[in-house]
């Protein structure tokens, strides 16, 4: 048994490796950041993870960044939630793990990015925002030993607007946008300033197509946000200690948030479509 699973975790690992270094190899240059990084949209030299609590928002920041900066955008939950959906081999244990709120096993994830690495790859594609990868420390180790992650973003948020944001979040089931119907108006704590979220409403032709993730429910939100605490927090601490990470606590909602965090990265969004378009 521990033969077998080790010998499947070396051979996720070594395709992981190979598919990472072939992407890293198309980018054209890779710079260190340090807590505030300057970042050359030109170059696409773009490794970036992006960390988080459940609900935080990872999903939606990490999508905005990849059409603005050209690369792609990769969540494990999407991957994971793909092959639950298929009728592959994986689908039943991967959908009782996801409806429990518990982590998937790093072989799996590490094989499902591996191949989505791959198929990026057979597509030109360079680079990668990675979101709800690494979630555990073996995870950041093995990322870390096959290629330079040059930025990691922290997205925080209290738990309580977590939990509203996780039940009030729906998705259009033809059109996979994401939407939110939660208003959020959080008093601030311990001299935090008070949160005010306006619910992102789907429009006309998605409102008869809404659904709700099955991982989405008040017990699996509390599940998943307690093994985020006891299993991710020290990746946080990990990316802390090689200070690549920036700390980025979201002022509010979309439109107060995005324009923030396009300053926290240095980025002028003008600046990176006229250099996209040159
Ligand atoms: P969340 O809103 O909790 O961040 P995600 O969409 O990122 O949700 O992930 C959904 C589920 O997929 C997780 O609860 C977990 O079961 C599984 N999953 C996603 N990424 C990973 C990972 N890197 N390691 C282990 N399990 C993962």
């Amino acid at each position: 048994m521990t033969t077998r699973l080790f010998r499947s975790s070396t051979y996720a690992v070594s395709s992981l490796q190979r598919s990472l270094s072939t992407a890293a190899a198309a980018t054209t240059e890779l710079k260190p950041h340090s807590s505030h990084p300057r970042i050359d949209p030109k170059g696409k030299n773009i490794q970036w993870v992006f960390l988080g609590c459940p609900g935080v928002g990872k999903g939606t920041y990490a999508s905005r960044l990849s059409a603005l900066l050209g690369v792609p955008h990769i969540a494990t939950g999407d991957l994971v939630r793909e092959e639950l959906s298929s009728s592959g081999p994986l689908s039943k244990q991967l959908e009782e793990i996801v409806n429990q709120g518990k982590l998937v096993s790093d072989e799996i994830i590490i094989d499902l990015l591996s191949k989505r690495l791959e198929k990026g790859e057979s597509k030109g594609e360079s680079g990668f925002i990675l979101d709800g990868f690494p979630r555990t420390v073996r995870q950041a180790e093995i990322l870390t030993d096959v290629t330079d992650i040059d930025l990691v973003v922290n997205l925080k948020l209290p738990e309580n607007v977590l939990l509203e944001k996780c039940l009030g979040r729906r998705i259009c089931s033809q059109c996979g946008k994401n939407f939110n119907v939660a208003a959020i108006n959080v008093k601030g704590e311990n001299g935090n300033p008070d949160i005010s979220m306006a619910p992102l409403l789907p429009p006309p032709h998605c409102v008869s197509k809404l659904i709700t993730r099955s991982d989405d429910t008040e017990a699996i939100v509390q599940e998943r946000l307690r093994v985020y605490n006891e299993k991710s927090q020290p990746v946080e601490d990990f990316y802390r200690t090689q200070k690549k990470m920036l700390e980025f606590v979201l002022p509010g909602g979309i439109p107060e948030t995005w324009p923030k965090l396009l300053e926290a990265l240095n980025l002028d969004e003008n600046e990176v479509k006229q250099s996209a378009t040159a």
